[in-house]
């Protein structure tokens, strides 16, 4: 199975969409010479949530999961790409669909055209973010439930969760 394939399945169907982050993610490997990154080196910050995002986690391994798949939503057909050990990094913007297309030819768009003509490189605009890290956790003193040090509210002298601080709050008046 190719990587396209590979993407179709994971996405579940094929579409437009998910050939625009296919061919963004093609670009990124080639102009930054990257793969899959079975770890955290390879990061990229999405400006939509849209059906791309779907092939660049399968050509490139960028995931929820493994922090190094981040959003920083514009609505933008923009994403940006770094390679930590090397230190490169480029943002890619999709360039306007011509509008003169046949009907046809605008569904094929994405298909028939490779990825530096449909993408314009350009340096990052947002700095590499740190690599995830680990935080220490807590019990929630309401519920019992361990939680994250990020996630934990100090509520009267009380470590809650932030479900029990909300209900904290609205019967505490
Ligand atoms: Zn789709
Ligand atoms: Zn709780």
């Amino acid at each position: 199975m190719d990587l396209w394939e590979k993407s179709v399945e994971f996405h579940g169907h094929s579409c437009g969409g998910l050939r625009i982050g296919y061919a963004a993610a093609r670009y990124a490997m080639e102009l930054l010479e990257i793969g899959f990154s079975d770890n955290e080196q390879v990061v990229c910050i999405s400006e939509n949530d849209a059906c791309g995002v779907d092939a660049i986690q399968v050509l490139l391994g960028c995931s929820i999961g493994k922090g190094n798949l981040l959003f920083h939503m514009t609505g933008k057909q923009a994403f940006s790409f770094y390679h930590r050990k090397s230190g490169r990094s480029v943002r890619l913007v999709l360039k306007p669909k011509p509008l003169d297309l046949t009907a046809e030819e605008s569904a094929r768009y994405y298909f028939d055209r490779s990825p530096r003509e449909l993408f314009r490189a350009m340096p990052v605009t947002i700095p590499l973010p740190e690599p995830a890290r680990i935080f220490d956790s807590y019990n929630c003193e309401c519920c019992g439930e361990k939680t994250g040090a990020n996630w934990i509210r100090l509520v009267g002298g009380k470590k809650l969760c932030l479900d029990c601080c909300e209900s904290y709050n609205r019967f505490d008046v």
